[in-house]
């Protein structure tokens, strides 16, 4: 089965509104998109929440996700972003579950769970992060980890619901550290992610879902991890803060 490749860019807490729509500018100018699309790359961007409309209206075909959301449609959750309010400024894509949300904002595999429920619902795309911590990759515990992050988070999906769901593999120890996890371990754990879908929702939906893995990708390793089989594209922080990065990020995966 052949699946496309998804490059997607987690900016995190960077870049102004001016600075997303001039990345964006560069990427069309240099008509990125389109080259990739004739690659079978897909290329997406998750900005600031505050970057996004404009991040959407500059966007010439990338993918632009927001990097979380609330599972409630309104409601007194303040400091939160709805799923209408993103589908207001045309967003249909979100990643759930970053490292970084984990860590220092309490999220579990259960609050994804309720989150990704909310998505697909909204007939949203979701890009799920798993892994595991130093601690626990050290202790051999990856599989578990994983294994629990996997079958909480998506728990109550259906076949149709995990059609719009990315998995991103991202062990924790390598996530801006520049300690990238080797192509055989990320092809390992994405395999057994493939296989903990099939188990939960088929052959068909374990043949067509896309695993990422991230954690420290850069134009010089890129090719290495999709070139694995089960590998399917990448979840990249600061290498895609660039637009020239990104571009070296695209055409490295030739
Ligand atoms: C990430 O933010 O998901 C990530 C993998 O960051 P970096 O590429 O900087 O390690």
């Amino acid at each position: 089965m052949t699946r496309k490749i998804l490059l997607m860019g987690n900016w995190k807490m960077n870049h102004t509104i001016e600075e997303a729509i001039d990345f964006c500018e560069k990427i069309k100018e240099e008509g990125l998109v389109r080259q990739g699309k004739s690659r079978g790359i897909l290329l997406g961007v998750a900005p600031s929440y505050l970057s996004l409309q404009q991040v959407k209206r500059h966007a010439h075909g990338l993918i632009v996700a927001a990097q979380d959301c609330h599972y409630e449609d309104h409601g007194a959750y303040t400091s939160n972003v709805s799923i209408p309010m993103l589908e207001e400024v045309g967003v249909n894509w979100s990643i759930i579950g970053h490292s970084e949300k984990r860590t220092y904002e309490g999220e579990t595999s259960f609050t994804c769970n309720r989150k990704i429920r909310a998505l697909v619902a909204h007939d949203f795309h979701v890009v799920y992060c798993v892994g595991e911590t130093l601690k626990e990759y050290e202790a051999g515990l990856t599989k578990d980890v994983v294994e629990e992050q996997i079958r909480t988070g998506l728990m109550h999906l259906t076949k149709e619901d995990i059609a719009n769901v990315v998995i991103a593999y991202e062990p924790v120890w390598s996530i801006g550290t520049g300690k990238n996890a080797s192509a055989e371990i990320a092809e390992d754990i994405c395999h057994f992610i493939r296989t903990l879908i099939e188990e939960q929702f088929g052959k068909v939906a374990a043949g067509k879902i896309l695993i990422l893995y991230g954690g420290s990708v850069k134009p010089n390793n890129i090719h290495e991890y999709i070139s694995q089989e089960d590998v399917d594209g990448a979840l990249v922080g600061g290498a895609s803060l660039k637009s020239e990065s990104f571009k070296e990020l695209l055409v490295n995966c030739y």
